[in-house]
């Protein structure tokens, strides 16, 4: 009796990294990136505006293979981009160099903005087509949703001081690998479940510890790279990525956070800088 054995070539993942910097930086791109495996191209958030068009094309991520955008929450720094993303791609639909659906996707309050944005600054021959090939998608808390080859299963990480809800989510990997995002603020204990023994975690990261008199994170419900170390190695993930930062010390800030972030978490911890892709 044969024995039939199939061989499934599965590709590393990776993270196109947009942007790193936090809010109000003007010295790179606020935080967002291109979670790639399989086939999938998910975007996360979009930061600020137009700039996002910029970096995805700096990074090499073409518009049309962006299928599926996760948006975090409805912060400006967040959300804005993702009207730009929107406003690209509808044409290209029309001149049929876009295949298939956009489907975008965040919390109740992020899909009600963003559409009533979209409505507010865009023409009918582009809002026409929502619904139809660009799909608002609303998740609840513990959904989970395909978006391409990935599994993605969204969770509330809303602070308790936060101004605007906010949902993170965990992806499943084609090769099993689970990656985590947040989203912007320090993980809250009702996360941690969500977060727990992730391969991946994706975590804001204001400033140095040391350099929180100079920074004030926790004014803003942001952390440091100590307390994201911290949260990291308890939570058991393997892999650390810091962004959302301040963007005063970017020349030394791979080199500063990641040690850091080493005196307390054994794991290995990325600091990129905009446009670096990392393999996952
Ligand atoms: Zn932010």
């Amino acid at each position: 009796m044969g024995i039939r054995s199939s061989i499934r070539i599965i590709m590393n993942g990776e993270l196109k990294i947009l942007g790193t910097g936090n809010a109000m930086c003007s010295r790179c791109y606020n935080t967002c990136f291109v979670l790639r495996a399989g086939g999938t191209s998910l975007l996360v958030d979009g930061g600020g505006g137009n700039g996002v068009l910029t970096q995805l094309r700096r990074a090499g991520v073409r518009v049309e293979d962006i299928h599926h955008v996760f948006v975090t929450h409805s912060h400006t720094d967040h959300i804005l981009g993702i009207i730009w993303v929107i406003r690209r791609i509808v044409p290209m639909m029309h001149n049929g160099k876009y295949n298939g659906t956009l489907t975008v996707m965040g919390n109740e309050t992020v899909i009600t903005n963003l559409r009533a944005m979209c409505m507010m600054t865009m023409s009918d021959k582009i809002t026409s087509h929502f619904d139809n090939d660009v799909i608002f998608k609303t998740l609840a808390h513990g959904e989970t949703v395909t978006a391409g080859e990935i599994e993605l299963t969204a969770f509330d990480s809303t602070s308790p001081v936060s101004t605007t809800p906010q949902f993170g989510f965990t992806a499943l990997l084609p090769d099993g690998k689970r990656v985590a995002v947040p989203g912007d603020e320090p993980l809250t204990e009702a996360s941690h479940e969500w977060v727990k023994d992730a391969d991946w975690l994706l975590s804001e990261a204001f400033c140095l510890y040391r350099d929180r008199d100079r920074f004030r994170p926790y004014e803003k419900n942001h952390s440091t790279a100590l307390d994201a170390a911290m949260t990291a190695a308890r939570l058991g993930v393997k892999h650390l990525v810091l962004y959302h930062t301040e963007d005063v010390t970017l020349a030394t800030r791979r080199e500063n956070y990641s040690a850091e972030a080493a005196t307390r978490f054994s794991g290995t911890i990325h600091v990129p800088d905009d446009l670096e892709t990392i393999t996952i």
